[in-house]
């Protein structure tokens, strides 16, 4: 993890520790017993694992019996993508189509294409403005195209590279309007922006330990009681047979300590880290040749400011600098101290375009090869701003100067 000569700016990939869920990581860790056995051992591995469910409900607007762990939101991507879609082919198999935008993460893009090679699924691209969210009537006319033919719809709540939020609820209940269920992906939201599953008309939601303070390794699908699923991993039947496998009653805890303290700080952290946030933008603003991805919190009709993470992730600057390449610019703050990332994925240590940039309507592929993300969090502070504001300049302004002169 990071040093302290290190300004750490990749919290969207994965955050510190908190120290609560590493107390409740290593109690729980200490039960020793399996939460299904029989046993008085057992019997208190079960108590201690539903407490866990019950406190990561709460946090989250859901039903202790709504709460399926899982190793993280790859899998809770997969199990509501793959599960969804063959629960309602079982009931229809003319239901093939799956709605989306281009914007997903790859946990939701590749089920869908792996359902799309190997099970018939014709996937439907809802398009997306040029800041990466989508319009609800665009949502509404591909809903209203073929309603009895969609198995599902996948709408990320916001966006791990450029921050964009999502209407999310407004998409859950056009969708509910055709008996559509809706999935969202809510990894980088939750935590970030108010969430509440309930209140969302969402039939499944992911989310993942490791970007809310909890060790790598444990996620949560919550599923809606009357949401129907096919299991992806068939065994013992733990987790509503949703999710076979013996619970770790000890990632349990640490994800229900860490969710609860993110959730009860989001507020004013969400405050405190646009604030800091927006200072990055505006010297970015002030750049030449630099460009901002991705939506602002201010009204766009208005130009007034909206509440931190109304539209935008509280911690999220997404830089796009034509001329130059991710590679380079995550050099350029490596060698400056700074820990960022190209945002885009990387496929055997090669910097692919950004598949988020491109889906953007008027970006280019060398738009896409030419990114940076700056994630700020929670250990992020007013020092860490300030020294990247003195080095900005000279990152993304300097060698592009340099190589515009060679
Ligand atoms: N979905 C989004 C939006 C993400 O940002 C990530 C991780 O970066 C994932 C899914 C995958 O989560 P995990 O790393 O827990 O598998």
């Amino acid at each position: 993890m990071p040093t302290r000569d290190r300004v750490y700016l990749d919290h969207a990939a994965t955050t510190a520790v908190r120290p609560v869920a590493l107390a409740a990581l290593a109690e729980a860790a200490a039960l020793g017993a399996n939460p299904a056995s029989l046993h008085a051992s057992g019997r208190r591995a079960k108590l201690a694992l539903e407490q866990a469910r019950e406190r990561v409900a709460a946090a989250l607007g859901a039903h202790p019996s709504e709460v399926v762990l899982t190793s993280g939101g790859t899998e809770a991507d997969n199990l509501a993508v793959q599960g969804l879609y063959r629960a309602r082919r079982a009931g229809d198999p003319g239901r093939t189509r799956i709605m989306l935008t281009g914007v997903e993460h790859h946990a939701v893009l590749d089920a869908v294409a792996w359902l799309a090679e190997h099970e018939d699924a014709e996937p439907v691209l809802v398009p997306v403005d040029a800041e990466g969210v989508v319009d609800p009537a665009a949502w509404e006319a591909a809903l209203a195209e073929a309603p009895e033919r969609t198995a599902l719809a996948t709408l990320m709540w916001a966006n791990n590279e450029v921050g964009a939020v999502q209407p999310v609820t407004e998409a859950a209940r056009l969708a509910a309007a055709h008996d559509v269920p809706l999935h969202t992906d809510a990894v980088q939201a939750v935590g970030a922006v108010e969430v509440d599953f309930a209140a969302s008309g969402a039939a499944t939601l992911a989310l993942s330990g490791h970007k809310v303070g909890a060790p790598v390794g444990v996620g949560a699908l919550l599923v809606r009681r009357d949401a129907t699923l096919e299991p992806v991993v068939h065994g013992g039947g733990q987790e509503r047979r949703l999710r076979s496998g013996t619970v770790s009653v000890a990632l349990a805890a640490a994800l229900a300590a860490a969710l609860e303290e993110a959730v009860a700080e989001r507020e004013a952290e969400a405050a405190r880290l646009g604030a800091l946030r927006d200072e990055v933008i505006a010297a970015v603003d002030a750049l030449d040749g630099v460009h901002l991805t991705g939506p602002r919190d201010v009204d766009p009709a208005t130009g007034e400011p909206l509440p931190s993470g109304t539209r935008r992730l509280p911690g999220n600057v997404h830089v796009t600098v034509p001329g130059r390449t991710a590679d380079a610019l995550l050099f350029g703050f490596d060698m400056a101290g700074f820990d960022t990332s190209s945002g885009s994925a990387c496929t055997a240590g090669v910097a692919e375009p950004s598949h988020v940039v491109l889906a953007l309507p008027g970006r280019t592929e060398a738009d896409a090869r030419a990114t940076q993300r700056l994630a700020l969090g929670r250990t992020t502070t007013d020092v860490d701003v300030a020294r990247l504001l003195a080095a900005l300049p000279q990152v993304l302004g300097g060698p592009m100067r340099k190589e515009r002169t060679a």
